[in-house]
């Protein structure tokens, strides 16, 4: 190909030697500084829960985690105190053993296990590819659903899908969603827990992971699935997660489970037999850290100004870069109120290419494909941008890289189309 300005441009990059990463959606080093006083907190005298219970102990809690903790994420989270436990550390392992508990032991009203089934889950696409890699680490069948582009999931499509019995569960990250950030308003949660399922243990995994990350002043409410889902007469079609991972320490936080009083119960049968009960003593950090669930939304603030800016300057240079004045666009991007990413979809075969090319330029970005069910994206356009964890200057310098990337990327791919016989 010959020498074009872009081509330049990436030469020029290449030469620069960087090593840059978007790659995960990490807190920063500054914003695990904000969970500072928690490391520091003497609990060696301090150990003693509301009610009394020694935290240091097993027992007290009944496994359900302690009530105070749970009294505040009820709060957030729009989940009854009751309904709602506080577990370990990572909600993707309450939802991996969610799905164990199905396979082997099936679901409270139906009780046959899914092991032995066909079974499929519903998965509104680009996704999280974690949850993608825990359905297909089981064999369960993964049916890309994609948003529209106003960020909406297909409602009828999605009517049509559980018209098939085989279909047992669906992903959500109901609010600022992993990658799009994307927030699905009442009427689609309204459809998701009243829409007529073939299979009677069809379950929503409610994955609540951004609820109160916000890179706005303003909280949106969260919506009362669990009540809406009642009301619908399906009270049990909803499983919520949560975790403190991305307000406290990454890895090292509270994980949450919220459902029916039946689900509930079903999931502490289970869980009982893996475990006598949390890291109580965690979690009463967590309770002295937070104080209540305004001194969580505060805290979320913060973590607002440490990142918001970097959301503020990767937008700002896709649009210098990727939609300059005068000129086609040459790719677009979601411009999310909350969350941890920004979905960067660009000509339909550039993707995978301009990944390459950035690793080639020492900026490592999450493998094309990656938001989709088995690594597929069927236009290979879609790019995960987590601009969390870098430096501003890091995040920068990697997002423009990136752009030079895709542009080059996008000319390559304009070259072979003219080229080949039509
Ligand atoms: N759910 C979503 C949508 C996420 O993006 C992440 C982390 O990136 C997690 C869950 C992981 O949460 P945890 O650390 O509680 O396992």
């Amino acid at each position: 190909m010959p020498s074009t300005p872009v081509r330049a441009a990436y030469d020029e990059l290449v030469a620069r030697g960087l090593k840059l990463d978007l790659t995960r959606g990490k807190p920063a080093p500054d914003q695990l500084d904000l969970a500072a006083p928690l490391l520091a907190r003497d609990m060696s005298h301090d150990y003693r829960a509301a009610d009394g219970t020694d935290t240091r102990n097993y027992g007290g809690d009944n496994g359900a985690g302690l009530p105070e903790l749970r009294a505040i994420f009820g709060e957030l989270l729009h989940i009854p105190v009751e309904q709602l436990l506080a577990l370990g550390n990572a909600s993707l392992q309450v939802m991996h053993d969610t799905i164990v508990h199905a396979l082997l032991h099936g679901l409270p009203g139906v009780l046959a296990p899914w092991h032995g089934q066909e079974v499929a889950f519903l998965c509104p696409s680009p996704g999280y590819d974690r949850h993608f890699a825990v359905t297909e680490s089981f064999g369960i069948r993964m049916i890309p659903v994609p948003f529209d582009a106003d960020g909406r999931l297909p409602l009828d499509l999605i009517a049509e899908h559980l018209k098939d019995p085989a279909v047992k569960g669906m992903w959500c990250v109901p609010m600022f969603a992993n990658p799009g950030g994307e927030v699905y308003d009442e009427e689609t949660v309204r459809a998701l827990v009243s829409l007529p399922a073939a299979a009677d243990d069809f379950r929503l995994f409610w994955d609540n992971a951004y609820a109160v990350h916000v890179l706005t002043d303003e909280f949106p409410p969260v919506i009362d699935v669990l009540g809406l889902a009642a009301e619908a007469g399906n009270p049990d079609r909803v499983f919520v997660f949560a975790s403190t991972s991305k307000m406290t320490l990454a890895g090292g936080g509270v994980a949450f489970f919220g459902s029916s009083p039946a689900n509930v119960t079903w999931f502490r049968k289970h869980t009982s037999v893996q475990t006598i009960g949390p890291d109580k003593v965690n979690q009463l950090r967590h309770v002295r850290h937070f104080g209540d669930a305004d001194g969580v939304r505060a805290l979320m603030q913060r973590h607002r100004a440490l990142i918001a800016p970097k959301f503020a300057a990767t937008e700002r240079i896709l649009a210098e870069r990727l939609r300059p004045s005068g000129a086609e666009p040459v790719a677009h991007w979601t411009t999310p109120a909350g969350g941890y990413f920004i979905a960067l979809t660009g000509p339909a075969g550039t993707a995978t290419r301009a990944v390459e090319l950035a690793k080639a330029a020492g900026i490592a970005v999450t493998p094309a494909g990656a938001a989709f069910p088995y690594g597929e994206d069927p236009d290979d356009a879609v790019i995960r941008i987590a601009p969390t964890f870098p430096s501003l200057d890091d995040v920068e310098a990697a997002v423009d890289g990136l752009c030079t990337c895709l542009l080059f990327a996008t000319e390559e791919r304009a070259a072979v189309s003219a080229s080949s016989p039509s």
